[in-house]
């Protein structure tokens, strides 16, 4: 069933136009990914589902409800989550607090179960619930990050460059976690700079240049695609390099 369903998408930044018409979708339980250069427009693709940005034009659906336009905290409450670039988790509070903001739009009743629910999924955030958030290692900000993005019970999770800056072993940690999260039934958008492991990870994806989908497929035909290769994995470069 899909989950989210995008068509014509247009991002403008006054008379920047960063993305052109894009047309995706996401099903449940599946994890899709998003291709693309530097200034693709990869980010703004999902500020703009994320409600952070308004679209110029072109619809969003989320189980066959239209969302487009809404602002970000209605589209939080229909579980439409980002995970966004850079992480933005509030170092000033403590890791427990950053898990409940994640958590604002659900009943009181079910925070101490999706509280439990991110611990199983991340045991190290366990001790460190305590912590100002600030004092974790980039790791455990990741997982914090994408905790906080589960205490919403999202439908859809979009995830914006999750293992940026993260060492291999960790960004591994990292990409099982996605694999184990889209396994449980929410469609996850994934936009990832390792396009390796991102392909590794994901079922399908769309390459996005200059703001238009040029080609979409499944993970495997993106892998053997030659301009796949010659612009994303060129250069012998592969996993974590
Ligand atoms: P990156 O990997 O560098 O984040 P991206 O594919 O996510 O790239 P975007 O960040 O969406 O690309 O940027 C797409 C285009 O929109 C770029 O030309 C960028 O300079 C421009 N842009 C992005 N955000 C803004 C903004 N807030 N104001 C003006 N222009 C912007």
């Amino acid at each position: 069933m899909t989950a989210l369903e995008v068509r014509g998408l247009v991002v403008t930044y006054g008379a920047i136009r960063a993305v052109e018409g894009v047309d995706l979708h996401v099903d449940e339980g599946e994890c899709v990914t998003i291709l693309g250069a530097n200034g693709a427009g990869k980010s703004s693709t999902l500020n703009c589902l994320a409600g952070l940005v308004r679209p110029a034009s072109g619809t969003v659906e989320l189980d066959g409800n239209p969302i487009g336009g809404l602002p970000a905290h209605q589209v939080a409450r229909r579980r439409l989550t980002l995970v966004p670039e850079g992480r933005q988790i509030f170092s000033a509070l403590t890791v427990r607090e950053n898990l409940l903001l994640g958590g604002f739009c659900r009943p009181q009743g079910e925070l101490d179960g999706a509280l439990a629910h991110v611990l199983e999924v991340f045991p190290a955030l366990s001790p460190r619930m305590g912590s100002l958030a600030g004092t974790l290692s980039g790791g455990e900000q990741q997982m914090l990050a994408l905790g906080r993005g589960l205490m919403a019970a999202p439908r859809v999770l979009m995830l914006d460059e999750p293992s940026l800056g993260l060492a291999p072993l960790v960004a591994d940690q990292i990409f099982a976690v996605i694999q184990e999260i889209a396994a449980s039934g929410i469609a996850v958008l994934l936009v990832e700079q390792n396009v390796h492991r991102a392909l590794q990870v994901a079922a399908r994806g769309y390459v996005l240049e200059l703001g238009r989908i040029v080609l979409e497929g499944s993970a495997t035909q993106l892998l053997g695609d030659d301009h796949v290769r010659m612009a994303y994995l060129g250069h012998g470069l592969g996993d974590d390099e």
